[in-house]
């Protein structure tokens, strides 16, 4: 299993922002109606522009057991949040998950 799969912390911890285009209606893959506009280019996930932030398509348990619902038609940021990163590292702070890249200590 990975570490992600126990995680979701960036899922519960970022705006998640990107181009209407990638959105199902536009010919693009993520689901227009768990998202919310943002302006004319720009959508979200919804749950991701309030706090506590917690993307609708998270499905779990922050830190224990975690999926995501749209997972093969996820948008291009969750697509390049990579384990280790420095985001992860930093979403994972936030929900009192230990860091697991090599960078400094947040
Ligand atoms: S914060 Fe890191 S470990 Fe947790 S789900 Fe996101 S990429 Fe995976
Ligand atoms: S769409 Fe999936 S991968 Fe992206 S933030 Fe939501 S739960 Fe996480």
């Amino acid at each position: 299993m990975s570490e992600c799969q126990r995680c979701g912390a960036c899922c519960a911890a970022y705006r998640v922002q990107f181009s209407v285009y990638e959105l199902d209606d536009a010919g693009g893959t993520v689901p227009v109606a768990l998202t919310e506009p943002v302006n004319g280019a720009t959508c979200r996930m919804r749950g991701t522009g309030e706090v506590p932030i917690r993307c609708v398509a998270l499905t779990g348990v922050v830190g224990q057991s975690v999926g995501c619902s749209i997972y093969l038609q996820r948008a291009a940021p969750c697509r390049e949040l990579t384990e280790g990163s420095y985001a992860c590292d930093k979403a994972r702070a936030r929900h009192g998950l230990p860091a697991l890249g090599d960078d400094l200590p947040l």
